[in-house]
């Protein structure tokens, strides 16, 4: 639709035109029945689309001079009331903008002040709702007369007379005084949000704008931070003032007129028939999801299994709410440990574009929100408390990637086994009580507290997080960087012929020196075997699958959560996994058969994700050959645990007259107990550097606090 910016109506013009809008369309009629509610009804929304139809030109005259045209509907629609409802007053809201109406926030300029324009973001901050004076009614201290004052904008307009036409003594403010009578006054609920534009609007890393928008009335009290709305309004400037006075540079804020709510992550994501059929094409071939893994970072050599894993994570497992109401995550947490410069920092962030409603963040962010939400009294605000999202709620329903996780606040620390378990997040604090929606799946990575991460330590003690909160992870991955000969050499090679394949895309042509048949292949090396839209709509196609668990399925993960449960029943052994992990494999494979677009997870789902998650156990819990999954919260394994106990009594047992224990006698001592010489050797150390034993004289150690 073209907007003719001709056209122009005047006062009566105008009147009439909505009159016969009303009259004709029927809407008068429906105004009508809103007035019979009134006030539990006071609004009437009507579509952009219903108004062109009936009248283009007046359609089109709305969107150029929204405030003036938006004033004479009311103005109309109260005129048709019935005289009996004359104390009615109803809002038109304006909603189903046209496709050129809408502007992104980074795109808003000066033509767009006092336009109808339709903002789609994310919502970050709300305020409380609170009353704003509409009209202040004030007394004369003279003559106690009383005065009505039309209030707009944010400071109270006091009268400068005490007018004698409304039977007032006529004199002004600078010989008598006007006192506001609050009770007589009245009153509109009011809101303050800020959205920002959405992520996957976003060209690769730039910052997302934001755009104040300002709600009254009935609409006010129903968003939250989170989520993702459509806002309708007019476009305002608002004059910035500062010590110097008033100055010619405005701030823009939306007088939103209406709002809309956007359900379902996919309707974000169009996909077509011919897309469809691309899609189910693609996924009967040999193990789609392995196919895709490899389309995950394709310049990052290696991590064939943490990659597999990211690819389930796209997908998720089935989110379920059971008939007592209990729901249960269906999103799978990944967790990366390990040493620096093992591109654990690029991988999070090509998942984050990757993903729909994928977002990149830091655990140390420096919002007040952080990662998880804040109630905060702000100049936003202006005195009300606001309630602000952190990236976690920003991300609900998409993946959440968190860089240096182990750096969060305490505040966060405390709020994340809430959002990992029951995704949400529940703020309770001055004048505000919400719960915030943070149904997202967690990918994030660590760094190991001594910079780089011991095979001999527990996991718990390398790593600033609690036990608690480690044992929410479906997966937890330790990466390493261990000098190996012949993968530093496939490493190094798949980095440098990158580079070359980067350089040679500057390059119209390959110059002399150079093979172009080289070049041609090692490109085919770094190219993912699908592109990132293609992917994007064949994730949020196979996230509307819900499969269901087969026999089959069920039975292979029963047997091997047995199997490693068996591990622990040998006498001394401790636990080997627990029932959180049994979550884990029946996630993993929900998502694995999502991948294939296949509704029943079947034994190669199954099989997939417990050799996953095989892996994780045997590089994280392996300590000879039993599986410990103390290893993982605990600071100390069961095994090392009871060691170090034997170890200790066997020094506290040697007699005082011999003075301590000599290493060689508790080595002998500890190989009867079944503690080779190399550990028993290591845990003296330790305990000599912990304080808990001491060296008496060389090689000979006493328990300290004897
Ligand atoms: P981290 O966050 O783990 O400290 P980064 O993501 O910052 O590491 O990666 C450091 C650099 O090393 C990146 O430029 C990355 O591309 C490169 N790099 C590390 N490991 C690999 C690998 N396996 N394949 C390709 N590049 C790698
Ligand atoms: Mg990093």
């Amino acid at each position: 639709m073209a907007i003719s910016p001709s056209i122009h109506y005047n006062d009566e013009d105008l009147a009439s035109r909505w009159r016969e809008f009303f009259e004709d369309t029927g809407m008068r009629g429906h105004a009508i029945l809103l007035a019979d509610r009134y006030p539990e009804e006071r609004s009437l929304r009507i579509d952009f689309q219903h108004i062109n139809a009936y009248d283009p030109d007046l359609a089109s005259y709305l969107l150029e001079n929204p405030a003036k045209a938006v004033k004479a509907a009311e103005n109309v629609m109260h005129s048709l009331l019935p005289a009996e409802r004359s104390q009615v007053r109803l809002h038109f809201r304006l909603q189903g903008l046209p496709l050129d109406a809408r502007v992104e926030i980074r795109d808003l300029r000066s033509k767009h002040l006092g336009k109808m324009v339709c903002i789609e973001g994310l919502v970050r901050k709300a305020t409380e709702v609170r009353p704003r004076l509409v009209d202040a009614v004030f007394r004369c201290a003279r003559c106690d007369t009383e005065l009505h004052v039309k209030q707009e904008g944010v400071l109270l307009k006091e009268p400068l007379e005490c007018s004698r036409d409304g039977g007032g003594c006529g004199r002004t403010s600078g010989s008598t005084k006007f006192i506001l009578l609050p009770e007589e006054s009245s009153y509109e609920d009011t809101q303050k949000v800020e959205v920002q534009e959405s992520p996957e609007g976003l060209r690769g890393g730039a910052q997302p704008e934001r755009l104040e928008g300002f709600l009254i009335d009935d609409i006010t009290g129903r968003i939250s931070p989170g989520d993702r709305v459509i806002l309708n309004g007019i476009l305002t400037g608002n004059q910035r003032s500062g010590p110097q006075g008033k100055s010619t540079l405005f701030n823009i804020m939306l007088q939103v007129s209406s709002v809309e709510y956007r359900e379902h992550e996919y309707d974000e994501i169009k996909i077509t028939p011919e897309d469809i059929e691309k899609i189910r094409d693609e996924a009967s071939k040999e193990d789609i999801v392995k196919e895709i893994a490899h389309s995950i970072s394709p310049t990052i050599y290696g991590f064939d299994i943490e990659k597999e894993a990211f690819a389930l994570q796209l997908f998720s497992g089935v989110s379920k709410v059971m008939q007592d109401g209990t729901k249960i995550r269906g999103d799978i947490h990944i967790l990366l440990v390990g040493d620096p410069g093992l591109a654990k920092s690029q991988l999070l962030s090509y998942m984050s574009q990757l993903a729909p409603r994928g977002i990149y963040t830091s655990g140390k962010s420096s919002s007040a929100a952080g990662l998880t939400a804040a109630a905060v009294k702000d100049e936003f605000g202006e005195g009300r408390w606001t309630l602000e999202a952190g990236a976690l709620v920003l991300a609900d329903k998409g993946i959440a990637c968190v860089d240096e996780l182990d750096k969060m606040s305490d505040n966060d620390r405390s709020a994340m086994h809430q959002i990992m378990e029951s995704q949400i997040i529940t703020v309770a604090k001055a004048g505000i009580t919400a719960t915030l929606q943070a149904r997202c799946s967690i990918l994030g990575a660590a760094n190991p507290i001594y910079g780089r991460f011991q095979n001999e330590q527990m996991l718990g003690a390398q790593i600033d997080m609690p036990p608690a909160l480690l044992s929410r992870f479906d997966l937890i991955f330790i990466l390493q960087d261990k000098p190996n000969s012949s993968r530093d050499r496939s490493i190094a090679s798949h980095i440098l012929k990158a580079h070359r394949v980067g350089e040679r895309r500057k390059l119209e042509k390959t110059p002399e020196g150079v093979e172009e048949s080289t070049v041609a292949e090692e490109s085919r090396l770094v190219e993912p075997v699908f592109d990132r839209e293609f992917l994007r709509k064949y994730i949020s196609y196979a996230k509307r699958i819900n499969p269901i668990l087969t026999d089959d399925a069920i039975a292979i993960i029963m047997e091997e959560y047995l199997r490693i449960r068996k591990l622990g029943e040998e006498p001394g052994a401790s636990m080997p996994i627990t029932a959180r992990q049994l979550e884990a494999y029946v996630r993993l494979s929900e998502a694995s058969a999502r991948g294939r677009l296949n509704e029943l997870v079947e034994r190669q789902d199954a099989e997939r994700a417990i050799r996953i998650v095989g892996h994780y156990l045997q590089k994280l819990a392996r300590e000879g050959d039993v599986l410990d999954i103390d290893r993982i919260g605990g600071d100390m394994s069961h095994n090392q645990r009871s060691h170090i106990a034997t170890v200790l009594d066997i020094i506290r047992n040697v007699p005082d007259e011999f003075g301590g224990a000599a290493i060689g006698d508790i080595v002998e001592k500890a190989k009867k107990m079944k503690i080779d010489e190399v550990e028993a050797r290591k845990i003296v150390e330790k305990l000599a550097r912990t304080g808990e034993i001491y060296e008496q004289k060389a090689g000979v150690y006493k328990i300290a606090n004897k």
